[in-house]
């Protein structure tokens, strides 16, 4: 493992880091690149400011599995806070919502996601929003498509995120190809009896699934930094004669910002995945985890100013 790698995620680990790294300005600048806001004012603030940039948004909550209902619950309030808030503040066009089912109970018991789900969906629906569900690691998806039947019951318009990186995603993609879904490669380091192992495996099945889900009457959502798999996927929807509103491209808040900017001014629908809430500090040491060139300046900046 490249070695700032591996620092920094050991600095994660470290409460005594913790207490001193998240606390130091320059920590705080570097997480304004990559974490809308510790609070929902915060959050709602900067989705403002990328949505005046022509960027669309997506929020997701940071935070943890619940391990009780009362945390559940809490998650399930924050959202409907968030939502109640996107539509006071006239962001509800283009902003939505994303949602992890694991934070709202999945492990606990999946009739409980399934009610949390159903309640922030009814809200999405008022406020004049919608609600993606992201996709955590292989143990979880048929749960997850399992609440996302019910939820399209009542709301057909939930969207879906699905991992190029699994074997089964390409008949996901073919089954939910009349809907909103997310195409990411996948977070979760997957065994190889599910899951592609090698990187270029991974991008073929992205193409797969892609041209999927472009040969469908859905929405697709293509999650990806891959300069490789944006061009593709264009020149994919353009076979396809897929309207630029027919699709969009999804990038993380703070990652490749130059190209979010380049593909919205060629007229594509860009949504910005924006994490926000209290538990930003893991969220940044994992990003800065993946790129040491960011984690480098981070620590270099880190250790001349604080
Ligand atoms: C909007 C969004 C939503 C997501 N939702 C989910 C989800 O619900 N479930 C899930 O498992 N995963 C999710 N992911 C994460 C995703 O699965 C990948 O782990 C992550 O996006 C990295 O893969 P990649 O496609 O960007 O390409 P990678 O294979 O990581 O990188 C390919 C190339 O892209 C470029 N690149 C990648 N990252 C960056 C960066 N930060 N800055 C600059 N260049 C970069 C580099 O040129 C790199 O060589 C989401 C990602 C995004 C963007």
């Amino acid at each position: 493992m490249n070695p700032v790698r591996s620092l920094i995620l050991a600095a994660a680990g470290s409460d005594a880091v913790r207490r001193v790294v998240s606390t130091a300005p320059v920590t705080r600048r570097v997480a304004r690149r990559f974490v809308a806001g510790e609070t929902l004012a915060e959050a709602l603030d900067r989705t403002g400011d990328l949505v005046e940039h022509g960027l669309r948004v997506t929020l997701g909550h940071l935070g943890g599995a619940a391990a009780d209902r009362r945390t559940a619950e809490r998650t399930v309030q924050t959202h409907l806070a968030l939502l109640d808030q996107l539509h006071d503040s006239g962001l509800a066009g283009d902003a939505e919502v994303s949602l992890r089912l694991s934070a709202v109970g999945q492990a606990l018991d999946e009739r409980l996601a399934l009610d949390s789900a159903t309640r922030i969906c009814a809200a999405a629906e008022q406020g004049g929003t919608t609600v993606t569900l992201d996709m955590e690691d292989h143990t979880t998806t048929d749960s997850t498509l399992r609440v996302l039947a019910e939820l399209h019951r009542a709301w057909p318009s939930t969207g879906v995120a699905l991992q190029a990186r699994l074997r089964r995603t390409p008949a996901d993609c073919r089954a939910l190809a009349g809907h909103r879904v997310r195409l990411c490669k996948g977070a979760y380091a997957e065994p190889a009896s599910v899951a592609f192992t090698d990187p270029h495996e991974v991008d073929l099945n992205y193409v797969r699934c892609a041209n999927a889900l472009l040969a469908g009457p859905g929405y697709p959502m293509f999650a990806t930094h891959d300069p490789r798999l944006i061009g593709i996927v264009a020149e994919r929807a353009r076979w396809h004669d897929r309207a630029p509103e027919g699709f969009e491209f999804q990038l993380l808040l703070g990652a490749r910002p130059a190209e979010q900017t380049r593909l919205a001014a060629e007229g594509h629908v860009v949504r910005v995945y924006a994490p926000h809430g209290e538990q930003w500090y893991g969220y940044l040491t994992r990003r800065l985890a993946e790129r040491p060139a960011d984690a480098a300046l981070f620590l270099r900046s880190l250790v001349s100013r604080s």
